[in-house]
C-alpha cells in the first residue's frame, strides 16, 4: 500500500483522492475548503445540469471521506524530498508520502518550485499523465492549467494522475470500473 499526499481540496485533489482510496492506498488531503468552487454555479459539468460549487464540494468531501480518505483542514507550508518520497509540513507537524499530488490551484506553484520541478512560463510542466519531471510528483488541475481551468477538467486530471499511480503500484494498467448489480 502506498502513502499518497494530496495538497489541495478542490475537484482535482478530491478526485485523485477518491480513485486512490478506492484502489486501496492510504491518502491524506490537505486543504482548508477555500476553493474557487465556492464562487461557481456550474452548468457545464456533464451529467449534472446545475449545481452550486459549494454543494458540489460538500458532496465530494463526503464521498471521499466515506471512501477512507483523511481530510486535513490545514495549509501545507513547505515540501521537500525525503529519500524516494516526500515530506510536507502542515499544522506544525510533518507527513511523509511515497507520492505527492499538487492540486492546490495557482498557490501550489511555489511548492512545485521548492521541489525543483521543471517550469515553463511560470507554470509547472507536466506530461499526459500529469507527472512532473520529479519522480513521484504530480501536478493536477488549476496548478497545471492556470488560465484554462474548469471543474470537470480538474476532476479528470486528478483521476488521470491517480490511475497512473495505481498503475505504477500494480505494475500494469489499471481501471476503476463498476457495473450495476444483476436484476
Ligand atoms: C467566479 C468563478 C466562477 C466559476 N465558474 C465555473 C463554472 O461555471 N464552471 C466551471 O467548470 N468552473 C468554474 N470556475 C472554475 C472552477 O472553480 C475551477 O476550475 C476549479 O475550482 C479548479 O479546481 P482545482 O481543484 O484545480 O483547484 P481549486 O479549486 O483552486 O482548489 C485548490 C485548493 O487547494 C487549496 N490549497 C492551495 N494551496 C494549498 C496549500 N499549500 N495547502 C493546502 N491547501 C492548499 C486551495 O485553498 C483550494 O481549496 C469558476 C471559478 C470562479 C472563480
Amino acid at each position: 500500500m502506498a502513502q499518497v499526499i494530496i495538497v489541495g481540496d478542490g475537484p482535482a485533489g478530491l478526485s485523485a483522492a477518491l480513485f486512490l482510496a478506492r484502489g486501496g492506498h492510504q491518502v491524506v488531503v490537505f486543504g482548508e475548503d477555500d476553493t474557487a468552487m465556492h464562487y461557481a454555479l456550474l452548468h457545464n459539468y456533464l451529467g449534472i445540469p446545475e449545481i452550486g460549487g459549494t454543494e458540489f464540494q460538500r458532496i465530494a468531501r463526503d464521498q471521499v471521506s466515506a471512501a477512507g480518505v483523511a481530510l486535513r483542514d490545514e495549509e501545507v507550508t513547505a515540501v521537500r524530498r525525503e529519500g524516494d518520497g516526500f515530506a510536507v509540513e502542515a499544522g506544525g507537524a510533518e507527513e511523509r508520502g511515497d507520492y505527492l499530488v499538487l492540486a492546490g490551484g495557482k498557490a501550489a506553484q511555489r511548492l512545485a518550485e521548492e521541489l525543483g520541478a521543471q517550469r515553463r512560463d511560470g507554470t509547472v510542466v507536466i506530461d499526459t499523465e500529469y507527472r512532473t519531471d520529479v519522480h513521484g510528483l504530480y501536478a493536477v488541475g488549476r496548478v497545471a492549467r492556470p488560465n484554462r481551468s474548469q471543474a470537470v477538467i480538474s476532476a479528470g486530471a486528478g483521476a488521470t494522475a491517480a490511475l497512473d499511480i495505481l498503475a505504477r503500484e500494480a505494475g500494469r494498467d489499471v481501471t476503476d470500473w463498476d457495473t450495476p448489480p444483476p436484476e
